[in-house]
Protein backbone atom coordinates (compact mmCIF):
# COMPACT_ATOMS: atom_id res chain seq x y z
CA UNK A 1 0.00 0.00 0.00
CA UNK A 2 1.05 3.51 -0.99
CA UNK A 3 2.50 5.85 2.44
CA UNK A 4 -0.62 7.26 4.15
CA UNK A 5 1.43 10.32 3.89
CA UNK A 6 1.34 10.02 -0.10
CA UNK A 7 -2.67 10.20 -0.05
CA UNK A 8 -4.68 13.66 -1.44
CA UNK A 9 -7.56 14.70 0.82
CA UNK A 10 -9.87 12.94 -2.07
CA UNK A 11 -8.00 9.76 -1.56
CA UNK A 12 -7.63 9.51 2.19
CA UNK A 13 -11.58 10.49 2.29
CA UNK A 14 -12.15 7.80 -0.29
CA UNK A 15 -9.36 5.00 0.92
CA UNK A 16 -11.24 5.43 4.36
CA UNK A 17 -15.21 4.78 3.05
CA UNK A 18 -13.72 2.20 1.28
CA UNK A 19 -12.09 0.64 4.66
CA UNK A 20 -8.37 0.50 3.06
CA UNK A 21 -7.34 1.95 6.06
CA UNK A 22 -8.74 3.79 9.54
CA UNK A 23 -8.63 7.28 10.53
CA UNK A 24 -6.78 6.74 13.21
CA UNK A 25 -3.69 5.42 11.28
CA UNK A 26 -3.53 8.19 8.55
CA UNK A 27 -3.58 10.84 12.10
CA UNK A 28 -1.22 8.91 13.42
CA UNK A 29 0.73 8.71 10.01
CA UNK A 30 0.51 12.78 9.52
CA UNK A 31 1.55 13.16 13.12
CA UNK A 32 4.60 11.16 13.17
CA UNK A 33 5.78 13.45 9.75
CA UNK A 34 5.04 16.58 11.52
CA UNK A 35 7.31 15.36 14.64
CA UNK A 36 9.77 14.13 12.28
CA UNK A 37 10.34 17.39 10.14
CA UNK A 38 10.62 20.18 12.97
CA UNK A 39 13.42 21.15 11.20
CA UNK A 40 11.09 23.26 8.55
CA UNK A 41 9.56 24.86 11.69
CA UNK A 42 6.17 25.18 9.75
CA UNK A 43 4.24 24.35 13.14
CA UNK A 44 3.98 26.94 16.35
CA UNK A 45 2.23 24.40 17.49
CA UNK A 46 1.64 21.00 16.92
CA UNK A 47 -2.01 19.66 18.01
CA UNK A 48 -1.82 15.65 17.51
CA UNK A 49 -4.19 14.95 20.03
CA UNK A 50 -6.94 17.14 18.34
CA UNK A 51 -6.23 14.81 15.05
CA UNK A 52 -6.65 11.81 16.82
CA UNK A 53 -9.81 12.22 18.72
CA UNK A 54 -11.28 13.25 15.45
CA UNK A 55 -9.86 10.20 13.84
CA UNK A 56 -11.52 8.14 16.28
CA UNK A 57 -14.96 9.64 15.61
CA UNK A 58 -14.38 9.50 11.62
CA UNK A 59 -13.82 5.67 12.23
CA UNK A 60 -16.76 5.43 14.74
CA UNK A 61 -19.18 7.26 12.00
CA UNK A 62 -17.36 5.09 9.03
CA UNK A 63 -18.78 1.72 11.70
CA UNK A 64 -22.03 4.00 11.94
CA UNK A 65 -22.62 4.78 8.32
CA UNK A 66 -22.76 8.70 8.90
CA UNK A 67 -19.29 9.84 7.58
CA UNK A 68 -18.73 13.30 6.55
CA UNK A 69 -17.38 15.43 3.89
CA UNK A 70 -13.77 15.62 5.34
CA UNK A 71 -14.06 12.57 7.72
CA UNK A 72 -10.26 11.30 8.13
CA UNK A 73 -8.63 14.15 6.69
CA UNK A 74 -6.23 15.35 9.21
CA UNK A 75 -5.19 19.40 8.41
CA UNK A 76 -2.98 22.12 8.98
CA UNK A 77 -4.63 25.28 10.37
CA UNK A 78 -2.64 29.00 9.78
CA UNK A 79 -2.15 30.02 12.95
CA UNK A 80 -4.18 32.72 11.96
CA UNK A 81 -7.43 31.44 12.78
CA UNK A 82 -8.41 31.65 16.19
CA UNK A 83 -9.22 28.07 17.70
CA UNK A 84 -11.04 27.22 20.71
CA UNK A 85 -8.97 26.40 23.52
CA UNK A 86 -5.84 26.10 21.12
CA UNK A 87 -2.91 28.67 21.17
CA UNK A 88 -3.56 31.55 18.24
CA UNK A 89 -0.95 33.44 17.86
CA UNK A 90 -0.65 35.46 14.34
CA UNK A 91 3.08 34.64 14.75
CA UNK A 92 3.64 37.69 16.90
CA UNK A 93 4.82 37.89 20.12
CA UNK A 94 2.31 40.25 21.34
CA UNK A 95 -0.23 37.07 21.15
CA UNK A 96 1.83 34.78 22.61
CA UNK A 97 -0.40 32.81 24.77
CA UNK A 98 -3.91 33.46 23.84
CA UNK A 99 -6.13 31.18 23.99
CA UNK A 100 -9.39 32.03 22.34
CA UNK A 101 -12.64 30.98 23.94
CA UNK A 102 -13.90 30.85 20.43
CA UNK A 103 -13.67 28.98 16.68
CA UNK A 104 -13.40 30.60 13.56
CA UNK A 105 -16.13 29.96 10.98
CA UNK A 106 -14.04 28.33 8.69
CA UNK A 107 -12.42 26.26 10.99
CA UNK A 108 -15.51 25.44 12.56
CA UNK A 109 -16.75 24.55 9.11
CA UNK A 110 -13.78 21.70 8.86
CA UNK A 111 -14.19 20.40 12.36
CA UNK A 112 -18.19 19.80 11.50
CA UNK A 113 -17.04 17.82 8.09
CA UNK A 114 -15.30 15.79 10.12
CA UNK A 115 -11.30 16.80 9.35
CA UNK A 116 -9.16 16.71 12.65
CA UNK A 117 -6.31 19.43 13.09
CA UNK A 118 -2.58 18.46 12.94
CA UNK A 119 -1.21 21.67 14.63
CA UNK A 120 -1.04 25.70 14.06
CA UNK A 121 0.86 26.52 11.08
CA UNK A 122 3.79 29.05 11.39
CA UNK A 123 3.32 32.74 9.04
CA UNK A 124 4.77 35.71 8.57
CA UNK A 125 3.35 37.81 11.43
CA UNK A 126 0.04 39.09 11.70
CA UNK A 127 0.25 37.81 7.70
CA UNK A 128 2.52 40.44 6.81
CA UNK A 129 5.45 39.14 4.39
CA UNK A 130 6.15 37.14 1.26
CA UNK A 131 8.69 35.04 2.71
CA UNK A 132 7.81 33.79 6.35
CA UNK A 133 10.74 35.29 7.77
CA UNK A 134 8.67 38.01 10.19
CA UNK A 135 7.33 35.51 12.10
CA UNK A 136 8.09 36.01 15.71
CA UNK A 137 8.45 32.05 16.65
CA UNK A 138 11.29 31.75 13.06
CA UNK A 139 11.53 31.56 9.50
CA UNK A 140 9.76 28.29 8.16
CA UNK A 141 12.27 26.73 5.61
CA UNK A 142 11.14 25.89 2.40
CA UNK A 143 11.55 21.39 1.60
CA UNK A 144 13.50 22.57 -1.58
CA UNK A 145 16.90 22.83 -2.37
CA UNK A 146 18.05 24.77 -5.52
CA UNK A 147 20.19 22.79 -7.64
CA UNK A 148 22.69 25.78 -8.43
CA UNK A 149 24.83 24.24 -5.91
CA UNK A 150 24.57 27.17 -3.18
CA UNK A 151 22.28 24.73 -1.07
CA UNK A 152 21.31 27.73 0.61
CA UNK A 153 18.18 27.57 2.70
CA UNK A 154 15.00 28.89 0.82
CA UNK A 155 11.91 31.01 1.70
CA UNK A 156 8.83 28.69 1.52
CA UNK A 157 7.30 32.13 0.60
CA UNK A 158 4.35 34.03 2.55
CA UNK A 159 2.20 34.87 4.50
CA UNK A 160 0.96 31.27 4.80
CA UNK A 161 4.56 29.80 4.42
CA UNK A 162 4.11 27.37 7.22
CA UNK A 163 0.85 26.03 4.92
CA UNK A 164 2.87 25.46 2.07
CA UNK A 165 5.59 24.08 3.54
CA UNK A 166 3.88 21.46 5.62
CA UNK A 167 2.03 20.35 2.38
CA UNK A 168 4.75 19.99 0.34
CA UNK A 169 6.36 17.85 2.89
CA UNK A 170 3.62 15.83 3.55
CA UNK A 171 3.42 16.79 6.51
CA UNK A 172 -0.29 17.26 6.09
CA UNK A 173 -2.33 16.58 3.01
CA UNK A 174 -3.93 20.33 3.16
CA UNK A 175 -3.74 23.70 4.75
CA UNK A 176 -5.74 26.92 5.36
CA UNK A 177 -4.42 29.86 3.72
CA UNK A 178 -5.39 33.42 3.89
CA UNK A 179 -4.58 35.90 1.54
CA UNK A 180 -4.71 39.53 1.43
CA UNK A 181 -2.14 40.16 -1.25
CA UNK A 182 -0.98 36.81 -2.62
CA UNK A 183 -0.14 34.81 0.79
CA UNK A 184 -1.78 31.77 -0.60
CA UNK A 185 -0.80 31.99 -4.34
CA UNK A 186 3.01 32.74 -3.73
CA UNK A 187 3.76 29.94 -1.27
CA UNK A 188 1.54 27.62 -3.25
CA UNK A 189 4.26 28.59 -6.61
CA UNK A 190 7.44 28.79 -4.37
CA UNK A 191 7.00 24.71 -2.99
CA UNK A 192 5.00 23.32 -5.80
CA UNK A 193 1.63 22.84 -4.68
CA UNK A 194 -2.03 24.72 -5.59
CA UNK A 195 -3.69 27.13 -3.80
CA UNK A 196 -6.58 28.97 -4.22
CA UNK A 197 -8.17 32.39 -2.45
CA UNK A 198 -11.89 32.80 -3.60
CA UNK A 199 -13.92 35.57 -4.59
CA UNK A 200 -13.62 38.23 -1.65
CA UNK A 201 -16.29 37.00 1.05
CA UNK A 202 -16.58 34.00 -0.52
CA UNK A 203 -15.16 32.63 3.41
CA UNK A 204 -15.97 34.17 6.63
CA UNK A 205 -13.61 36.23 7.74
CA UNK A 206 -15.04 35.97 11.35
CA UNK A 207 -12.33 34.46 13.82
CA UNK A 208 -9.58 35.16 11.37
CA UNK A 209 -6.75 37.37 13.33
CA UNK A 210 -7.47 40.65 11.09
CA UNK A 211 -4.95 42.26 8.98
CA UNK A 212 -6.79 44.29 5.89
CA UNK A 213 -10.05 43.60 6.11
CA UNK A 214 -11.53 44.71 2.87
CA UNK A 215 -8.45 42.26 1.50
CA UNK A 216 -8.42 38.89 3.36
CA UNK A 217 -9.91 35.82 2.36
CA UNK A 218 -9.11 32.75 3.21
CA UNK A 219 -8.73 29.57 1.13
CA UNK A 220 -7.02 25.97 1.02
CA UNK A 221 -3.87 24.65 -0.39
CA UNK A 222 -2.94 21.66 -1.01
CA UNK A 223 -1.25 19.39 -3.35
CA UNK A 224 -3.48 19.25 -6.72
CA UNK A 225 -6.81 21.16 -7.53
CA UNK A 226 -9.29 18.54 -6.34
CA UNK A 227 -7.85 18.92 -2.76
CA UNK A 228 -8.45 22.27 -3.14
CA UNK A 229 -11.86 22.24 -4.70
CA UNK A 230 -13.00 19.75 -1.75
CA UNK A 231 -11.18 21.94 1.01
CA UNK A 232 -12.85 25.15 -0.11
CA UNK A 233 -16.67 23.71 -0.73
CA UNK A 234 -16.06 23.06 3.43
CA UNK A 235 -14.74 26.35 4.22
CA UNK A 236 -17.29 29.06 1.95
CA UNK A 237 -20.62 29.87 2.76
CA UNK A 238 -22.41 32.74 4.04
CA UNK A 239 -21.77 33.42 7.85
CA UNK A 240 -24.07 36.19 9.63
CA UNK A 241 -21.40 36.70 12.29
CA UNK A 242 -19.56 38.74 9.06
CA UNK A 243 -20.84 41.61 7.42
CA UNK A 244 -19.14 41.28 4.04
CA UNK A 245 -19.81 37.58 3.91
CA UNK A 246 -21.46 36.60 0.62
CA UNK A 247 -24.94 35.07 0.96
CA UNK A 248 -24.58 32.95 -1.87
CA UNK A 249 -25.23 28.74 -1.78
CA UNK A 250 -21.65 26.89 -2.58
CA UNK A 251 -21.48 25.26 -5.96
CA UNK A 252 -20.75 22.08 -5.38
CA UNK A 253 -17.24 22.78 -7.11
CA UNK A 254 -15.75 19.26 -6.72
CA UNK A 255 -18.24 17.77 -8.68
CA UNK A 256 -18.45 20.33 -11.27
CA UNK A 257 -14.26 19.89 -12.11
CA UNK A 258 -14.14 19.89 -15.81
CA UNK A 259 -10.39 20.34 -17.85
CA UNK A 260 -12.28 20.88 -21.27
CA UNK A 261 -11.49 24.21 -22.64
CA UNK A 262 -13.26 24.40 -25.54
CA UNK A 263 -15.40 27.45 -25.87
CA UNK A 264 -13.40 29.32 -23.30
CA UNK A 265 -11.30 32.16 -23.83
CA UNK A 266 -7.96 32.76 -22.32
CA UNK A 267 -6.95 36.48 -21.68
CA UNK A 268 -3.31 37.48 -21.50
CA UNK A 269 -2.75 40.46 -19.86
CA UNK A 270 0.08 42.58 -21.87
CA UNK A 271 0.78 44.78 -18.74
CA UNK A 272 2.16 41.40 -16.64
CA UNK A 273 4.79 41.09 -19.07
CA UNK A 274 7.16 43.23 -16.99
CA UNK A 275 10.73 44.38 -18.73
CA UNK A 276 13.46 42.12 -17.44
CA UNK A 277 10.87 39.39 -17.31
CA UNK A 278 12.68 36.10 -15.73
CA UNK A 279 13.49 34.19 -19.03
CA UNK A 280 11.76 30.81 -16.96
CA UNK A 281 8.79 32.49 -15.70
CA UNK A 282 8.15 34.01 -19.66
CA UNK A 283 9.05 30.49 -21.09
CA UNK A 284 6.40 28.82 -18.48
CA UNK A 285 3.49 31.39 -18.73
CA UNK A 286 4.23 30.50 -23.16
CA UNK A 287 4.01 27.14 -22.15
CA UNK A 288 0.53 27.74 -19.81
CA UNK A 289 -1.00 29.59 -22.96
CA UNK A 290 -0.35 26.21 -25.33
CA UNK A 291 -1.53 23.82 -22.72
CA UNK A 292 -4.77 25.63 -22.16
CA UNK A 293 -4.59 25.97 -26.34
CA UNK A 294 -4.34 21.97 -26.48
CA UNK A 295 -7.67 22.14 -24.08
CA UNK A 296 -9.61 23.74 -26.17
CA UNK A 297 -9.20 27.28 -25.11
CA UNK A 298 -8.81 30.11 -27.22
CA UNK A 299 -6.10 32.91 -26.40
CA UNK A 300 -7.04 36.72 -26.26
CA UNK A 301 -4.83 39.21 -25.70
CA UNK A 302 -6.23 41.52 -22.86
CA UNK A 303 -4.88 45.06 -21.16
CA UNK A 304 -5.10 45.29 -17.71
CA UNK A 305 -3.60 49.14 -17.82
CA UNK A 306 -3.55 50.19 -14.45
CA UNK A 307 -1.67 47.16 -13.40
CA UNK A 308 1.36 49.54 -12.86
CA UNK A 309 -0.49 51.08 -9.64
CA UNK A 310 -1.49 47.98 -7.93
CA UNK A 311 1.36 47.20 -6.10
CA UNK A 312 1.60 51.12 -4.26
CA UNK A 313 -1.55 51.43 -4.42
CA UNK A 314 -1.95 48.15 -2.03
CA UNK A 315 0.75 49.32 0.21
CA UNK A 316 -0.96 51.80 1.44
CA UNK A 317 -4.98 50.12 1.46
CA UNK A 318 -3.64 47.00 3.48
CA UNK A 319 -0.84 48.97 5.96
CA UNK A 320 -3.87 51.77 6.52
CA UNK A 321 -6.74 49.48 7.19
CA UNK A 322 -3.69 47.27 9.34
CA UNK A 323 -3.44 50.24 11.60
CA UNK A 324 -6.54 50.11 12.49
CA UNK A 325 -7.02 47.03 12.98
CA UNK A 326 -4.01 46.55 14.96
CA UNK A 327 -4.85 49.31 17.64
CA UNK A 328 -6.78 46.72 19.59
CA UNK A 329 -3.41 44.99 20.91
CA UNK A 330 -2.90 46.88 23.93
CA UNK A 331 -1.86 44.70 26.64
CA UNK A 332 -5.17 44.62 27.91
CA UNK A 333 -7.90 42.23 26.01
CA UNK A 334 -5.46 39.88 24.73
CA UNK A 335 -1.84 37.84 25.43
CA UNK A 336 1.13 40.04 26.22
CA UNK A 337 1.40 42.70 28.26
CA UNK A 338 4.35 44.67 29.43
CA UNK A 339 4.98 46.66 32.39
CA UNK A 340 8.58 47.23 31.79
CA UNK A 341 8.17 51.12 31.05
CA UNK A 342 5.40 51.43 33.09
CA UNK A 343 7.41 51.19 37.00
CA UNK A 344 5.73 52.94 39.53
CA UNK A 345 2.55 53.12 37.52
CA UNK A 346 0.87 54.53 40.27
CA UNK A 347 2.65 57.07 40.92
CA UNK A 348 1.97 58.90 37.54
CA UNK A 349 -0.31 61.40 36.93
CA UNK A 350 -3.97 59.82 35.53
CA UNK A 351 -3.50 58.12 32.53
CA UNK A 352 0.11 57.98 31.95
CA UNK A 353 0.91 54.84 33.22
CA UNK A 354 -1.95 53.46 31.21
CA UNK A 355 -0.19 55.13 28.06
CA UNK A 356 3.31 53.59 29.22
CA UNK A 357 1.97 50.01 29.56
CA UNK A 358 0.20 50.27 25.89
CA UNK A 359 3.72 51.97 24.23
CA UNK A 360 5.36 49.51 26.16
CA UNK A 361 3.66 46.67 24.94
CA UNK A 362 3.35 47.16 21.46
CA UNK A 363 7.17 48.09 21.22
CA UNK A 364 7.59 44.63 22.64
CA UNK A 365 5.12 42.75 21.14
CA UNK A 366 4.93 43.38 17.28
CA UNK A 367 7.87 43.09 14.85
CA UNK A 368 9.27 45.49 12.81
CA UNK A 369 7.26 44.60 9.85
CA UNK A 370 4.18 44.94 11.79
CA UNK A 371 5.56 48.60 12.90
CA UNK A 372 6.01 49.38 9.89
CA UNK A 373 2.84 48.72 8.02
CA UNK A 374 1.14 50.32 11.15
CA UNK A 375 3.59 53.53 11.14
CA UNK A 376 2.63 54.19 7.21
CA UNK A 377 -0.84 53.17 7.69
CA UNK A 378 -1.46 55.78 10.40
CA UNK A 379 0.86 58.27 8.36
CA UNK A 380 -1.80 57.60 4.84
CA UNK A 381 -4.61 58.33 7.37
CA UNK A 382 -3.61 61.27 9.36
CA UNK A 383 -5.06 64.43 8.57
CA UNK A 384 -3.01 66.09 5.81
CA UNK A 385 -2.34 62.87 3.46
CA UNK A 386 -5.44 60.88 3.27
CA UNK A 387 -6.18 62.27 0.30
CA UNK A 388 -3.18 62.52 -1.06
CA UNK A 389 -2.84 58.95 0.14
CA UNK A 390 -5.45 56.71 0.82
CA UNK A 391 -8.43 58.81 -0.93
CA UNK A 392 -6.01 58.29 -4.28
CA UNK A 393 -5.33 54.94 -3.29
CA UNK A 394 -8.81 54.19 -3.18
CA UNK A 395 -9.69 55.37 -6.55
CA UNK A 396 -7.08 53.66 -8.34
CA UNK A 397 -8.60 50.54 -6.40
CA UNK A 398 -11.70 51.77 -8.35
CA UNK A 399 -9.59 51.95 -12.00
CA UNK A 400 -8.15 48.24 -11.37
CA UNK A 401 -11.51 46.69 -10.78
CA UNK A 402 -12.93 48.31 -13.75
CA UNK A 403 -9.75 47.12 -15.86
CA UNK A 404 -10.78 43.72 -14.73
CA UNK A 405 -14.76 43.85 -15.26
CA UNK A 406 -13.52 45.38 -19.25
CA UNK A 407 -11.03 42.23 -19.51
CA UNK A 408 -13.68 39.90 -18.65
CA UNK A 409 -15.87 41.36 -21.39
CA UNK A 410 -13.25 39.17 -23.69
CA UNK A 411 -12.59 36.47 -21.98
CA UNK A 412 -13.45 33.94 -19.48
CA UNK A 413 -9.86 33.44 -16.84
CA UNK A 414 -7.23 35.27 -17.05
CA UNK A 415 -3.76 33.78 -17.15
CA UNK A 416 -0.40 34.98 -15.31
CA UNK A 417 2.61 34.06 -13.51
CA UNK A 418 1.78 33.16 -9.69
CA UNK A 419 5.27 35.43 -8.86
CA UNK A 420 8.06 36.81 -10.67
CA UNK A 421 10.60 34.80 -9.59
CA UNK A 422 11.24 31.09 -8.13
CA UNK A 423 11.73 31.18 -4.42
CA UNK A 424 14.82 32.95 -3.28
CA UNK A 425 17.25 32.63 -0.43
CA UNK A 426 16.25 32.98 3.00
CA UNK A 427 18.09 36.55 4.62
CA UNK A 428 18.00 38.04 0.36
CA UNK A 429 15.14 40.57 0.60
CA UNK A 430 14.59 40.81 3.61
CA UNK A 431 16.66 43.67 4.37
CA UNK A 432 14.99 45.56 1.41
CA UNK A 433 11.68 45.73 2.38
CA UNK A 434 10.56 47.19 -1.62
CA UNK A 435 12.57 43.97 -2.84
CA UNK A 436 10.30 42.25 -1.26
CA UNK A 437 6.81 44.09 -1.85
CA UNK A 438 7.71 43.45 -5.45
CA UNK A 439 7.38 39.66 -5.14
CA UNK A 440 2.93 40.49 -5.01
CA UNK A 441 3.26 42.04 -7.88
CA UNK A 442 1.26 39.52 -10.09
CA UNK A 443 -1.08 38.19 -7.08
CA UNK A 444 -2.08 41.92 -5.75
CA UNK A 445 -4.10 42.90 -8.65
CA UNK A 446 -6.32 40.37 -8.37
CA UNK A 447 -7.14 41.51 -4.24
CA UNK A 448 -7.56 44.52 -5.35
CA UNK A 449 -10.40 43.65 -7.24
CA UNK A 450 -11.56 40.82 -5.17
CA UNK A 451 -11.63 38.00 -7.45
CA UNK A 452 -11.08 34.52 -7.28
CA UNK A 453 -7.12 33.50 -8.05
CA UNK A 454 -5.06 30.17 -8.01
CA UNK A 455 -2.00 29.16 -8.45
CA UNK A 456 -0.81 25.57 -9.98
CA UNK A 457 2.91 24.42 -10.05
CA UNK A 458 3.79 24.28 -13.87
CA UNK A 459 7.17 23.96 -14.16
CA UNK A 460 10.92 23.65 -12.40
CA UNK A 461 13.00 26.90 -12.83
CA UNK A 462 16.50 25.92 -14.86
CA UNK A 463 17.99 25.56 -10.92
CA UNK A 464 15.33 22.80 -10.11
CA UNK A 465 12.45 25.20 -7.80
CA UNK A 466 8.93 25.09 -9.00
CA UNK A 467 7.11 27.88 -10.92
CA UNK A 468 3.66 28.40 -10.50
CA UNK A 469 0.67 29.68 -13.27
CA UNK A 470 -1.73 31.89 -11.79
CA UNK A 471 -5.61 31.97 -13.24
CA UNK A 472 -7.54 34.67 -12.06
CA UNK A 473 -11.57 34.04 -13.02
CA UNK A 474 -14.53 36.62 -12.68
CA UNK A 475 -15.99 37.29 -9.17
CA UNK A 476 -17.77 33.93 -8.04
CA UNK A 477 -16.49 32.67 -11.04
CA UNK A 478 -14.07 30.15 -8.53
CA UNK A 479 -15.46 26.75 -11.09
CA UNK A 480 -14.00 28.40 -14.12
CA UNK A 481 -11.03 29.25 -11.95
CA UNK A 482 -10.54 25.34 -10.89
CA UNK A 483 -11.60 23.92 -14.06
CA UNK A 484 -8.69 26.26 -16.34
CA UNK A 485 -6.35 25.27 -12.83
CA UNK A 486 -6.79 21.36 -13.53
CA UNK A 487 -6.36 21.84 -17.45
CA UNK A 488 -3.43 23.46 -16.69
CA UNK A 489 -2.61 20.23 -14.04
CA UNK A 490 -3.21 17.56 -16.18
CA UNK A 491 -0.87 18.65 -19.12
CA UNK A 492 1.95 19.99 -16.80
CA UNK A 493 2.29 16.96 -15.40
CA UNK A 494 3.90 18.56 -12.53
CA UNK A 495 5.41 15.54 -10.32
CA UNK A 496 8.63 17.00 -9.17
CA UNK A 497 8.82 16.61 -5.36
CA UNK A 498 11.50 17.92 -2.67
CA UNK A 499 14.26 15.26 -1.88
CA UNK A 500 13.71 14.79 2.01
CA UNK A 501 16.64 16.46 3.97
CA UNK A 502 14.78 16.96 7.37
N1 LIG B 1 3.02 39.76 0.84
C1 LIG B 1 1.89 40.63 0.99
C2 LIG B 1 2.06 41.50 2.19
O1 LIG B 1 3.04 41.40 2.82
C3 LIG B 1 0.63 39.84 1.06
C4 LIG B 1 0.36 39.27 2.40
C5 LIG B 1 -0.90 38.50 2.46
O2 LIG B 1 -1.51 38.19 1.44
N2 LIG B 1 -1.32 38.21 3.67
O3 LIG B 1 1.23 42.29 2.52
Amino acid sequence: MTLLTELTVAGIRDGHRAGDFTAVEVAEAFSASVAGARALNAFILETPDHALAAARQADADRAAGTLKPLSAVPIGIKDLFATKGVQTTAASHILEGFVPPYESSVSQKLWDAGAGMLGKLNMDQFAMGSSNETSYFGNVLSPWRSADGSNAALAPGGSSGGSASAVAARLCPAATGTDTGGSIRQPAAFVGISGIKPTYGRCSRWGIVAFASSLDQAGSMARDVRDCAVMLGVMAGHDAKDATSLNLPVPDWEGALNADMRGKKVGIPREYRLDGIDADIAAMWDKGAKMLTDAGAEIVDISLPHTKYALPAYYIIAPAEASSNLARYDGVRYGLRDLSDGAGLQDMPAGEGLQAMYAATRAAGFGAEVKRRIMIGTYVLSAGFYDAYYTQAQKIRTLIARDFADAFSRCDVILTPTAPSAAFALGERSADPLAMYLNDVFAVPASLAGLPAMSVPAALSADGLPLGLQIIGKAFDEQGVLNAGLALEQRAGFNARAEKWW
